[in-house]
């Protein structure tokens, strides 16, 4: 049986004897056994696949709530839920024409960071997938349970680790269906989004089927390539630079929620694994994780936001050099 030092609501609680972590990696930056646990209770069969708009994907939303409440994480001036709608623009993935208005609801959570310069970092991770295709559960274990816990695992470190600058934490809702939460947020932000120097998105962590994550952005803001190349040196797996040039499925630039961030002239960098057999499969399961590739992946993201944190300020002269 494993030991949980938070709060499981009864609402949300999962079998604890299936998910304690058998694996020797001893995480730096955050708590593995939770990690864990939230990691195989967002992808479990009763979660449906997520799908925006449905009940079992607003039960994937209010463990995110519990948990920055948990935390201690300060939500947004409205609150922790960014209600939204979309569809109305042109399906920015396959330039399908525009479609029914939709609705959706993103997460948002803030901590601010400790030195008196007024720029922020957005950390983002998609939580929706796509849900029950002919009768089969798509449980989007590492797309994208995975990168929301390393969300929360960034959340968590910076909780009780606070950066020099503000860091904001949000949750997307919608990005299998046309990016939606993502492009409504930055069309139509809380807060202006002239003081953000960098969006940090992790979508599909969990599977190092090849052993790499990849750090994608790089050739559209070289001047980053120093900064995650000296995370790569300490990091325990190994990240490499790629995949944001070249033909189709080769350039993720626009193929995650950061390509809104990119296309309003923000710096971003995404972190996040090849595709693999299961992905967009009803196989992409819990069981198919190693773990513990998995925790070591989430320790290096939590890592290269650290860093981010650090040079934030050199980032944001590149944004702002780049506008010029
Ligand atoms: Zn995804």
């Amino acid at each position: 049986m494993a030991h949980f030092k938070f709060a499981v609501s009864a609402a949300f609680a999962v079998s604890l004897a299936a998910c304690a972590t058998d694996n020797g990696y001893q995480t730096e930056h955050f708590e593995a056994e939770p990690a864990i646990a939230l990691l195989q209770a967002l992808s479990a069969d009763d979660m449906k696949g997520r799908k925006v708009g449905t009940p079992e994907n607003a039960r994937a939303r209010a463990m995110i709530v519990e948990r920055f409440e948990a935390l201690g994480i300060a939500p947004g001036s409205d609150g922790y839920e960014l209600p939204f709608t979309y569809g109305t623009f042109a399906d920015p993935k396959t330039g399908a024409d525009a479609q029914p208005e939709s609705s959706g609801v993103n997460v948002l959570g803030r901590i601010e960071g400790t030195a008196d310069r007024d720029i922020a970092m957005i950390i983002t991770a998609h939580y929706d997938h796509v849900g029950e295709i002919d009768g089969e559960i798509y449980n989007g274990a590492d797309d994208n349970a995975s990168g929301v816990i390393g969300l929360l695992a960034a959340a968590e470190y910076f909780a009780a680790n606070p950066p020099q600058h503000d860091v904001l934490l949000l949750a997307f809702d919608a990005e299998e269906d046309r990016l939606g939460g993502s492009i409504a947020f930055v069309a139509d932000p809380p807060a202006p989004l002239d003081n953000v120097a960098l969006n940090l998105n992790f979508d599909m962590l969990s599977r190092g089927d090849n052993g790499k994550l990849w750090a994608s952005g790089t050739a559209h803001w070289p001047e980053m390539k120093p900064i995650v190349a000296s995370v790569a040196a300490e990091a325990p797996v190994q990240i490499e630079m790629g995949f944001d040039e070249g033909e189709s499925r080769d350039d993720w630039t626009l193929l995650s929620d950061h390509a809104a961030f990119f296309r309003a002239g923000i710096p971003h960098l995404y972190l996040g694994v090849e595709d693999h057999p299961d992905y967009h499969k009803p196989t992409d399961d819990f069981d198919k994780v190693d773990q513990d590739w998995f925790l070591r992946s989430v320790d290096s993201v939590v890592m290269v936001a650290i860093e981010m944190d650090d040079r934030l300020g050199d980032i944001y002269t590149m944004r702002q050099t780049a506008s010029d």
